[in-house]
C-alpha cells in the first residue's frame, strides 16, 4: 500500500512518517508540507528521527508518486484541499485533523462522497472502547446521573473542547437517545443557575505537554462512575491512524470510522 502523509513535520506527520515505515506491506511515497516552510526538501525519515528514507517533503501534492492512501493531521482548510486531491486521484483518505466548523465538516462530507475515508476524532484503539463503553454507561445510567465531561491537552492545542471530548458527548448523547446539541454545555462562569437535569457538561485544561486525557463522568449523590483515557505517547494515534489506512484498502467508498476499522459493533 503506498501512502502520501500531508503535514509530515509537524507533531503527528513525524509520528505518522514513523509508523508506516514501521508497517509491513505500507511503503511512504509521499510528504507534504505547508507552501514556505522552513522543513521544505528536506527527507521525511531525517525529520522524524530515522535514517533517510528518499521522500523530501514537498509543497505540490500534484507532483507526487501516485498513492493507495493520504493520511492527513494538518489543519480545517488544507484538509479541504487534500480532499480535493483524493478525490481527483481516486485515494482512500485518513482524516485525522480535528476543528472543524460544521461547514468545513459538511463541506469535507461532501468533497469525499464517493471516496473510501476514515475519519476519527482520535485514531487510538483505547479511546474508541471507551466511547463505545460511555454510549452504552449512558444507556443504562440515564440521566438521573449528571454526565460531565473533561479533556486535558498540551498548551498548543488551538481547538477547544477536543474533537475527542466532542466524540465522547455525541457517544453519551447516543446513549441517551438526544441530540448534544439540545443538551451540551460548554463554558460556565458567574450566576450560571442551577445545574439542569440532562446536561452534558465540558471542562477543558490547557497546560504543558499533556498529551491527552478524558474522562467522561456519570455522577449520582451516592456515587460516580468515571471511564478515562490517558494517552502517554502520540504514537499511539499514528499506529491506529496506520492500522486504519491499512483496513481501507478493499474498502468500497464510504465514510467510516474507528468503530468499523475496530469491529466494535
Ligand atoms: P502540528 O501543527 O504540529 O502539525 C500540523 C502540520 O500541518 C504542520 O507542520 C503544518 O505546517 C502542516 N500544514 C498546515 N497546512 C498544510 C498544508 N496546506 N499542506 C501541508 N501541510 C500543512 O499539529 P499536530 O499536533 O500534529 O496536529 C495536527 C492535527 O491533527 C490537529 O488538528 C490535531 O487536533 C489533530 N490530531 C488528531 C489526532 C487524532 O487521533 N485524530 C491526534 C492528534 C492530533
Amino acid at each position: 500500500m503506498r501512502v502520501i502523509i500531508t503535514g509530515a513535520s509537524g507533531r503527528m506527520g513525524r509520528m505518522l512518517v514513523r509508523a508506516v515505515t514501521e508497517a509491513d506491506g505500507v511503503q511512504l511515497v509521499g510528504a507534504t508540507e505547508r507552501a514556505g516552510s522552513e522543513w521544505m526538501g528536506r527527507d521525511a525519515g531525517e525529520l522524524a528521527g530515522m535514517d533517510a528514507l528518499g521522500v523530501v517533503l514537498s509543497d505540490d501534492l500534484s507532483a507526487l508518486p501516485a498513492a493507495d492512501v493520504l493520511i492527513d493531521f494538518t489543519a480545517p482548510e488544507a484538509c479541504l484541499a487534500h480532499a480535493r486531491y483524493v478525490v481527483q486521484n481516486g485515494l482512500g483518505m485518513i482524516v485525522g485533523t480535528t476543528g472543524h466548523t460544521p461547514e468545513q465538516l459538511q463541506e469535507l462530507r461532501d468533497i469525499l462522497s464517493a471516496s473510501p475515508v476514515v475519519m476519527a476524532a482520535n485514531f487510538s484503539v483505547g479511546v474508541n472502547l471507551a466511547l463505545q463503553l460511555i454510549e452504552q454507561a449512558a444507556g443504562v445510567l440515564g440521566d438521573d446521573y449528571d454526565a460531565e465531561i473533561f479533556e486535558a491537552h498540551h498548551k498548543h492545542k488551538v481547538d477547544a473542547p477536543s474533537g475527542t471530548a466532542l466524540a465522547m458527548g455525541r457517544s453519551l448523547a447516543a446513549g441517551r437517545d438526544v441530540d448534544l446539541d439540545d443538551v451540551a454545555v460548554y463554558a460556565r462562569e458567574g450566576i450560571t443557575g442551577a445545574r439542569k437535569a440532562g446536561d452534558i457538561g465540558f471542562s477543558v485544561m490547557r497546560a504543558g505537554a499533556i498529551v491527552g486525557e478524558h474522562k467522561a463522568m456519570f455522577v449520582a449523590d451516592e456515587e460516580r462512575i468515571e471511564i478515562n483515557h490517558v494517552a502517554t505517547d502520540r504514537s499511539v494515534f499514528a499506529r491506529g491512524a496506520v492500522r486504519a489506512a491499512r483496513w481501507l484498502q478493499g474498502q468500497s467508498a464510504g465514510w467510516y470510522g474507528m468503530r468499523e476499522v475496530l469491529g466494535l459493533d
